[in-house]
């Protein structure tokens, strides 16, 4: 039996980056004042204010759906109705959290290619909301990158808060992977977000080289009010934020978190044209850190045999290979050898 090897089955199943791990070792010297209180938490939220080049509110929570649905839950009532893409990880992977978490807010999933949000696809939902007998649409959820691995540019986020803002809804960006999608874009971050009409952002961490720990961060500041109440309540205020917030002051540094994210990025070019010189579809476009290639049922199942971890995406032959921060030459080369063995030994 060979050990999986985890490479490409997520990017949260790589390992703390050395610069945040360095850093988890320099914040435990003595004590500090809790549940965010401490002096780096303190310098954190300032970072993040410069990083984004304007005075938003930031908070710290632990994971990336607790982001998403106190985020939704601060800027939605009960009533309230959220706008998705029907892959969001918010109407797929989050547990219903985010009704749960706004008490009885609904989530409607709309249609769009290469896993963006289709303007023609949320006015027809929004067509089929009738007055005081639906929800009241409050607020479109986009992603960036998207589910698909695809980033929406700015000129696209612009257009999508435009609509938003002239039907008096908000934007929240799932930005579980916003390192990659800014790597991607090369832009300032403020020129995806906040100047793009974005209200709030679910900024992450993780899958960026942290252990845990994910931002969110509301541009207008009044909206971010008694944030740290819903996420105390909900769970989410960390005794001993000075764990999660070191580490994200260390991703921050040196602009460690971008180079994380290209290098995660170029895996993914790399994997893809390596699939693609085997012969291989690679279904969307390769933007992110993400690649989705159409594979045999046998083939994929020699490679899982062969060790390799990695799930199907889109039934029925969709799979996807994720590149982390810590994406190596090494483990791709083995890959595309093994899918290239598996090709001409099928063929
Ligand atoms: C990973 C991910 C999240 C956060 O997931 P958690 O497991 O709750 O941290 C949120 N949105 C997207 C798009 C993701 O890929």
């Amino acid at each position: 039996m060979i050990p999986p090897r985890q490479e490409f089955a997520s990017d949260n199943t790589a390992g703390i980056c050395p610069e945040a791990g360095g850093a988890l070792a320099r914040a435990n010297a003595g004590s500090a004042p809790s549940y965010g209180d401490d002096k780096w938490t303190w310098q954190l939220c300032d970072r993040v204010r410069e990083l984004f080049e304007i005075d938003c509110d930031v908070f710290l929570v632990f994971n990336g759906t607790a982001a998403n649905a106190l985020a939704l839950a601060q800027l939605c009532q009960p009533f309230h109705s959220i706008i998705c893409h029907e892959n969001a990880h918010i109407e797929n992977d989050e547990c219903g959290a985010c009704e749960f978490y706004t008490g009885g807010s609904k989530l409607i999933p709309t249609r769009g290619a290469n896993g963006k949000i289709d303007l023609c696809e949320v006015e027809a939902a929004l067509l089929r909301q009738h007055e005081l007998h639906s929800h009241k649409p409050r607020v479109i959820s986009l992603t960036q990158p998207t589910e698909l691995g695809t980033v929406y540019t700015a000129d696209e986020i612009r257009k999508i808060s435009a609509f938003a803002k002239k039907r008096r809804m908000l934007l929240h960006m799932d930005g579980a992977r916003f390192a990659n999608a800014v790597a991607a874009l090369r832009c300032a971050p403020r020129e995806i977000t906040w100047q793009a009409g974005v209200d709030a952002l679910s900024f992450g961490g993780t899958k960026n080289g942290l252990a845990a720990g994910e931002l969110v961060i509301f541009f207008k500041k009044h909206d971010g009010a008694d944030f740290d109440y819903r996420a105390k309540q909900g769970g989410h205020l960390a005794s001993k934020m000075r764990f999660l917030a070191v580490p994200w002051l260390a991703l921050l540094e040196n602009d460690v978190w971008l180079k994380n994210a290209q290098r995660a990025n170029d895996a993914a070019l790399r994997l893809a044209d390596g699939l693609r010189d085997c012969g291989a579809e690679i279904v969307f476009p390769v933007e992110s850190n993400a690649v989705f290639v159409r594979l045999d049922a046998m083939i994929a199942r020699t490679l899982r045999e062969l060790g390799w971890d990695f799930y199907k995406f889109i039934e029925p032959d969709v799979y996807r290979l994720m590149c982390a921060w810590s994406a190596n030459d090494e483990a791709i080369t083995a890959l595309l050898s093994d899918y290239g063995s598996c090709v001409s030994s099928a063929g």
